[in-house]
């Protein structure tokens, strides 16, 4: 089954009439791991953003489709109620507001879109209790404002803490350019691998292939100047690593 069909995306910045992807083609199968490598400034982070529905970007071509329907119509709160999640770049901080209660807050607001009850606070907390237990998370961690003085591996774990309790069935994970040290690439991968299942499908946007030897997507590509211009299997990502975009990117045009 398809999980997420993208076909000719075409999309610019609203402000500037920008154009930033240019034809975006990507098919995404239940239960199979796919990551975006390329360059800074291809286009990455973008179409993520698009298909998490961030303001500030104008489709003027092509669909995107999540088990068949159409998402790009869809408000950010009715893509997560149909099971869209994207774990930020760049994880934000809530002071005064404890994890819990945001966990909670994302969750019950999930339910709403959904037509669904509310969770009861006991059913809450046995849930979110055992989601930390499987990904060592601590108790204490639950209880401090949402990322505030968190640790980057703290804050890793606890996006994919967020990810665990909102059950999605398409994670997309947007990882930086730096700062992401091994032991946190680590904890991606367990979470990642901890969360794969034949009902979800990933894509993870990274530029380390340090962090796919952890995770080992089923299919890779390369994006370049807002396409995707390369797909093949995991040793596309080792070919990267060893020699760079140059040749492949060469090889493409
Ligand atoms: P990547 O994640 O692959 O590094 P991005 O999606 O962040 O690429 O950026 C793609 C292109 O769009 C870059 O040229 C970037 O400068 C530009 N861009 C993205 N967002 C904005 C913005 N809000 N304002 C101006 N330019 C932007
Ligand atoms: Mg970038
Ligand atoms: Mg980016």
């Amino acid at each position: 089954m398809t999980m997420l069909e993208i076909k000719n995306l075409h999309v610019e910045l609203e402000e500037e009439n920008k154009k930033i992807l240019k034809g975006v083609d990507l098919t995404v199968e239940t239960g199979k791991v796919h990551a975006i490598m390329g360059p800074n400034g291809s286009g990455k982070s973008t179409l993520s953003y698009v298909l998490s529905g961030r303001d500030g970007y104008e489709v003027t071509d092509g669909s995107a489709t999540l088990e068949g329907e159409d998402i790009l119509d869809m408000d950010p709160e009715e893509r997560a109620a149909a099971g869209m999640f994207l774990a930020f770049q760049y994880p934000v901080e809530i002071p005064g507001v404890g994890n819990m209660t945001f966990l909670r807050t994302a969750l019950n607001a999930q339910r709403k879109a959904r037509g669904e009850p509310e969770v009861s606070s006991a059913d809450f907390l046995k849930m979110v209790r055992a989601k930390a237990k499987d990904l060592q998370i601590d108790a204490d961690m639950l209880k401090r404002p949402v990322n505030v003085g968190f640790s980057g591996g703290e804050k890793k774990r606890n996006e994919i803490l967020q990810m665990a309790m909102l059950e999605p069935k398409m994670c997309i994970l947007d990882e930086t350019d730096s700062g992401l040290d091994v032991d946190a690439m680590k904890l991606v991968a367990q979470g990642v691998n901890a969360l794969r299942d034949e009902g979800r499908a990933f894509l993870v946007i990274t530029h380390y292939q340090r962090l796919l030897d952890h995770i080992r997507p089923d299919v890779v590509h390369i994006m370049s100047d807002g396409r995707i211009v390369k797909t093949g299997g995991p040793e596309l990502a080792l070919e990267v690593e060893k020699n760079g975009y140059g040749d492949l990117l060469a090889e493409g045009a």
